[in-house]
């Protein structure tokens, strides 16, 4: 014989009982079977919610068991034929008119016992299985329904009552040794206690029921079937990349289960364990997928972690006081007092000195322990040696289990760095002496974000995702997105990075969306975004809380520079091309770079200085060696670079200028490149970068531009004033020709002075040869004394800015 258990949603309604009738209709053929059925999915929601309404003199109650009735009735009419409908409304009427009346009873008197609390919650399960019974019966003809409250007897403990398994094996055993149907359909989650009394295992108690049956009846197996591909390695409604676990032990599973993966009710196991009857967990909708199997093979992979899980709406009550150390029985007592109250205690640690005892229980049961616990300790609370006792709420609990934990070092280690690096603060840590789990509790406003870390660190082959919040699409900002789209495929096989780019927004619109924005169409979705508000923008991205998230600033905005900080204390990476932070207030700098240190958020920019070129990485890795700046020279400016080399007696300066423009070189606003402020800004933050302390001021700049033209406060006015002075230009270059020179315009470190300005460079310079839009830089360090070491290239342009911005997120998919 097989059991079976079809839980809420697999028979949620007519047409996912079908499903099932189906299934059913095809194991029939080979073999006996006990079909286990819950609920209507929510049914027993609906049921516990009208009691507490009715015993609260909310008459709304009546609607629910009008819309009960409704559903129960529809499912009758899609599954029964007509010829025998008519017995089974009869008596599904019959029972809706006793919950009725119950109902009314607590309406009445105002108050509801654990009693009738569960009489009421178990018509659930009472008329799912009498529909699923007859309907069945028009297919196999031999199948019949069974009340399990005649073979399953437990205690009064209503809620969650305990069986009386030496009754209800022979109650079990007896009928189904006399009973000749080739299936039995019994309700789950009901039992009676010896009064006659309805009594319920716990919720999610169906799958205990079946495991009972399945005991009863020494099944060959025993199948939970539900609505997903069996026990995954982390609830796949929370963890998109979790997987089913095709095989897993019964302690793996009752630890899961222990620990939040409901897929399995926890006490379910403890009666097939013994009799060793293998749990095949199985979906409904998919029926042909290889499901879950649980025996007791423990078949040993190459990971030792099985699966994780976690708990939500957990308190902790911490107990501490000099008063605990070396006096026997106080956490006996802290236990009894916990027990005395019926409050279930689900985490505990104990620090080794003895002098504090932390213990997880339900957030619902936290206020009625703090009054239990302080209390029973009232004696030493008031001789001052131990503390009135502590209460956080709102905590979860994450666990990583598997049997052969026992086996590995560091896993610990792993997980706690692992949750560490995404800012996941740590309340309290407990390791099974079994060593088959780890677990910890943390924020309860964590959760996603710690179970979705530590899944990509145990399970997912090490493939990081990054999450990727992007302000500023224009010429730079499209050429990254559209690398990003074109190299996705390659980081993600090669590079084991997953790139999803969560938010996109440029001045006027902004779009999120938690799975990725589809980068095929991204310009549509920005367009058909809300408006941007950049409050709103960091706000969700802190509510987000994804792991590994990064904010890429692709703007040149002052208003954008600013609240970088507000990202890096949410250990968000920040990326970013603005030189505007960097070359701001040195303090300002140097409180960004401390941030990034103490939330563990990388801050990179390396674009700031030569667009794609590594010159911040290279100077980074020099200091970080141990050697020290002592001079830099460099050509900083594509765009000045482009505009000197272009500009000719020919050629004149204005429309050298406009034409830098319109291919991009220069920034919006071309007097920022051409005052000399750009390029002050740059050779700034390479003087920082090398470990000087220096502010803007202290940059001379020997501006090439006349006053007036300095002077204009918009691009028109700007243009025509080189115009006007463009003898003026033509006079520099004359000057530098005249010399056999070329003009450069340099910045320059030295003996802790800097300087930016236009110089006449002569042949034999490394200078002189520069072309386009390149730049060069000399860094003079105590290790390249005489012949300094270069970096030269491309220093200007969207596609090269792109990809520096790219290099940077990527640097930070691998660290
Ligand atoms: P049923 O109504 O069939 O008893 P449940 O809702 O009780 O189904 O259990 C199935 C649900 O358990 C899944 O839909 C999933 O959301 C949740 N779940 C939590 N953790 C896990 C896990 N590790 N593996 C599979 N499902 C899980
Ligand atoms: N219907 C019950 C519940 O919702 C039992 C079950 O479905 O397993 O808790
Ligand atoms: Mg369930």
């Amino acid at each position: 014989m097989i059991a079976l258990k079809f839980g809420g949603t697999s028979v949620a309604n007519a047409q996912n009982i079908k499903l099932v009738i189906d299934i059913v209709n095809q194991k029939a053929k080979s073999d006996k079977l006990a079909v286990v059925v819950s609920a209507l999915s929510g049914v027993t929601d609906m049921l516990i919610n009208a009691s507490k309404k009715a015993a609260s003199k909310d008459e709304s109650y009546k609607n629910s068991i009008e819309e009960i009735k409704q559903k129960h009735f529809d499912a009758i009419g899609d599954l029964v034929e007509s010829v025998n409908q008519n017995q089974l409304l009869i008596r599904i009427n019959s029972q809706i008119n006793q919950l009725q009346t119950l109902l009314d009873g607590c309406f009445l008197l105002g108050e509801l016992s654990p009693r009738t609390a569960d009489a009421i919650a178990g018509f659930g399960e009472l008329l799912s299985s009498q529909i699923i019974a007859t309907a069945l019966q028009q297919t196999i003809p031999n199948s019949n329904f069974k009340d399990s409250r005649e073979i399953i007897k437990t205690n009064s403990n209503f809620g969650k009552a305990a069986v009386d398994f030496d009754l209800t094996n022979k109650l079990i055993s007896d009928y189904f040794s006399t009973n000749k149907s080739q299936v039995v359909v019994l309700p789950g989650f009901i039992a009676n206690d010896e009064n006659g009394n309805t009594t319920t295992l716990g919720r999610g108690g169906s799958d205990y029921t079946a495991a009972i049956i399945a005991n009863g009846i020494h099944a060959e197996s025993l199948e939970i079937w539900t609505d997903v591909n069996g026990m995954y390695t982390a609830n796949p409604k929370i963890v998109k990349q979790a997987q089913p676990i095709e095989s897993i032990s019964y302690q793996e599973a009752m630890e899961l289960s222990h620990f939040g993966a409901k897929v399995l009710y926890p006490p379910t196991i403890q009666p097939v364990l013994k009799a060793n009857i293998p749990i095949w967990i199985k979906n409904t909708f998919e029926p042909n997928a290889f499901g879950t199997l649980i025996s007791n093979q423990n078949e040993v992979g190459l990971n030792p972690i099985k699966g994780i899980s976690h708990i939500d709406n957990i308190a902790l009550i911490t107990l501490e006081g000099s008063g605990m150390i070396g006096v026997a029985g106080s956490s006996k007592r802290l236990f009894e007092v916990l027990s005395q109250n019926a409050i279930n205690v689900i985490f505990i640690t104990q620090a080794s000195s003895e002098h504090s005892i932390c213990v997880g229980i339900l957030n619902h049961d936290a206020e009625k322990a703090k009054l239990a616990i302080d209390s029973a300790f009232e004696i030493e609370i008031a001789q001052g040696k131990i503390d009135s006792c502590s209460v956080e709420k709102d905590l979860c609990i994450v666990a990583l289990v598997g049997e052969n934990m026992k086996n590995h070092q560091g896993l610990s280690g792993k997980m706690f760095s692992t949750l560490g690096k995404n800012n996941v603060n740590i309340r309290a840590i407990a390791q099974g002496a079994s060593e088959r789990n780890i677990s910890v509790v943390i924020n309860e406003k964590d959760v996603k974000k710690a179970l979705n870390t530590l899944h990509e660190r145990f399970f997912e082959d090490n493939t990081k995702q990054l999450n990727l919040f992007v302000m500023g699409v224009g010429n730079v900002g499209e050429k990254f997105i559209d690398q990003i789209h074109q190299q996705k495929k390659f980081l993600k096989e090669n590079l084991k990075i997953n790139v999803r780019v969560i938010a996109l927004s440029n001045s006027k619109k902004m779009v999120f969306n938690e799975e990725g924005i589809d980068l095929k169409d991204w310009k549509n979705a920005i367009e058909n975004g809300e408006n941007t508000n950049v409050d709103e923008f960091i706000s969700r991205a802190k509510e987000l809380n994804l792991r590994n998230s990064i904010f890429v600033d692709i703007t040149a905005n002052y208003d954008v520079a600013s609240i970088y900080e507000q990202f890096l204390k949410q250990s968000i990476a920040v990326v970013t091309c603005n030189k505007i932070a960097c070359s701001s207030q040195y303090n300002n700098y140097k409180n960004l770079k401390s941030l990034s240190r103490k939330y563990n958020a990388p801050f990179l920019f390396e674009t700031n200085v030569g667009a794609g070129l590594p010159i911040i990485d290279t100077l980074k890795n020099l200091i970080a060696s141990g050697d020290k700046v002592n001079r830099i020279n460099a050509v900083l400016s594509g765009s000045l670079n482009f505009i000197f080399n272009n500009f000719s007696e020919t050629y004149s300066f204005h429309d050298v200028v406009k034409e830098a423009g319109l291919q991009g070189f220069t920034e919006p606003d071309p007097k920022i490149d051409l005052s000399g402020i750009d390029v002050a800004r740059k050779i700034l933050i390479l003087i920082r970068e090398s470990g000087n302390m220096m502010e803007m001021e202290d940059i001379v700049n020997n501006c090439f531009l006349p006053e007036e033209c300095m002077n204009t406060t918009n691009n028109d006015d700007f243009f025509a004033s080189l115009i006007k002075h463009s003898s003026h230009f033509e006079q520099l270059l004359a000057d530098a020709k005249a010399n056999d020179s070329r003009l450069k315009f340099v910045a320059s470190f030295n003996q802790g002075k800097a300087s930016v300005g236009l110089q006449q460079i002569p042949k034999e310079s490394p200078f002189y040869n520069l072309e386009g839009k390149d730049n060069i830089v000399e860094f003079y360090t105590d290790r390249y004394i005489d012949q300094p070491l270069i970096i030269k290239g491309a220093g200007a342009g969207a596609a090269v800015t792109a990809s520096g911005i790219f290099a940077d997120v990527i640097r930070i998919g691998n660290v």
